[in-house]
């Protein structure tokens, strides 16, 4: 199940595999399914590092030098030698002031001491650092209240990265703690794997775009607005084409342009049943791709496959699922594309639910929740009421999915769900 050649199988049907069964597949193994047909990008761009966050190391970054480069004071205080104190002194002359970026000119004298600041580098023949105010200051010395321990408020040399090690791996996504990272070390350009491509469109002859009236029986298309969305908080490369009527001749078009320039092509509706067969037709004839029902809600009609070399997504069209499906499924499948080695799940963690949950036996709900903080200071969480799948204004109030596995059935008001937050992600 890991190589390309049981993708086609698995579409075919020849051989399939013990486990599949396209009319019921679990989450996790059409997840698994998805994984092992992906060809990650592989062409490589330097960037400058202003241009860097969100986007995937093609090559490690290693420390060029030590950070810091130099022993340096964590205090504002002063630097002298912890054996002038062994020797029975409690009383230092200051001879001079470091500032961060000054170091002292001339020579640090044993016996004495000097003001130093935050950052400033410990001056040769310094080793411990005592904040300014530990100490009560008379005319031109300080008597020192209580003793340092010897290195005392010094940070070291290298004690952040140690030069010649590696700091970040091939396949690593940019955060802004790694553009600081990065920044520490004077690199200003970096090797990152080039942008992923994503081209999406709806389907439905029930579609207005916005701007045109709303004639009986049609819907305006909200999808691509929520898919342009997830896509952007991804740092892909975006074409809309459109709202496509369900006309075989216009999605084959469509289809086609698509998989000419885009790594990703995402498409919602026309997959579930009904319409399956004619959009099943056409993705066999234009590529390999497989109709699943996964055993979910919302999301139970999706589509996988490549058409040309492109990777495809085919989407329910109800606005809820497209939200689950592409969390659920597209989003770890395009950070594996854009080269990332190790995307991490989502964190997912136990709360209590303070609503009754209505949830059937034999698969995984994706439930709209919102976590608030009770008076006790505890997080909870509540559902935002209507869980149907075209509700779209439950994905806007939510700040999170309660996750139901396929062993749960209804809960009272106090049981303990998972849940998993949107923040930042979707
Ligand atoms: P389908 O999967 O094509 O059968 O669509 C399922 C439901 O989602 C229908 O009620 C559609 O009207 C609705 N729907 C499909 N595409 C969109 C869209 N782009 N925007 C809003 N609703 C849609
Ligand atoms: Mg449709």
């Amino acid at each position: 199940m890991s190589t390309k050649k049981s993708l086609l199988e698995l579409a075919s049907n020849t051989t399939p595999c013990d486990e599949y069964d396209p009319n019921s597949m679990p989450v996790d193994q059409a997840r698994q399914y998805i994984k092992a047909f992906l060809s990650p990008v592989t062409k490589k761009e330097n960037i400058n590092l202003h241009a860097a966050l969100g986007r995937v190391l093609a090559e490690e970054i290693r420390a060029t030098h030590n950070v810091p480069n130099h022993d340096n004071s964590a205090m504002d205080g002063y630097a002298f030698n912890a054996d002038d104190l062994n020797e029975g002194l409690t009383r230092l002359k200051v001879t001079g002031t470091i500032f961060a970026g000054n170091p002292l000119t001339g020579s640090f004298a044993r016996g004495a001491c000097v003001r130093i600041m935050t950052g400033a580098a410990i001056p040769t023949g310094a080793d411990t650092v005592i904040a300014q105010e530990r100490v009560e200051t008379l005319d031109d010395s300080i008597q020192f209240k209580d003793v340092p321990t010897r290195g005392a408020n010094v940070r070291r040399a290298g004690e952040d990265l140690q030069a010649g090690q590696v700091v970040l791996n091939i396949g690593h996504r940019i955060s802004p703690a790694d553009l600081g990272l990065i920044a520490s070390l004077g690199i200003g350009e970096i090797k990152v794997y080039r942008k992923l491509r994503a081209s999406f469109f709806s389907t439905g002859d029930e579609l207005a775009s916005i701007g045109n009236p709303l004639e009986t029986g049609q819907v305006y298309d909200s999808n691509r607005y929520t898919l342009f969305g997830m896509l952007s908080r991804m740092g892909v490369e975006i074409q809309d084409l459109g709202a496509i009527p369900d006309d075989p001749i216009l999605l084959e078009k469509t289809l086609i342009k698509a998989a000419e320039s885009s790594d990703v092509i995402l498409t919602s509706g026309g997959v579930s049943v009904g319409e399956a067969d004619y959009m099943k037709q056409l993705l066999q004839k234009l590529g390999q791709v497989l109709f699943w029902k996964i055993a979910m809600k919302p999301g139970r009609p999706l589509a996988f496959g490549k058409i040309g070399n492109a990777h495809y997504f085919g989407l329910p069209g109800n606005p809820v699922a497209v939200m689950v499906t592409f969390y659920q499924f597209v989003r770890q499948a395009m950070l594996i594309l854009m080269g990332e080695l190790k995307p991490a799940s989502t964190p997912m963690f136990n709360v209590i639910c303070t609503t009754p949950i209505r949830k059937l036996k034999g698969r995984t709900e994706f439930q709209r929740g919102i976590l608030y903080t009770s008076e006790d200071g505890n997080w909870q969480v509540r559902t935002t009421g209507n869980q149907s799948s075209g509700v779209l204004s439950s994905m806007s109030q939510a700040n999170c999915f309660i996750v139901l596995n396929d062993d749960v059935g209804n809960l009272e008001a106090g049981a303990t769900v998972k849940v998993q937050l949107f923040d930042g992600v979707i």
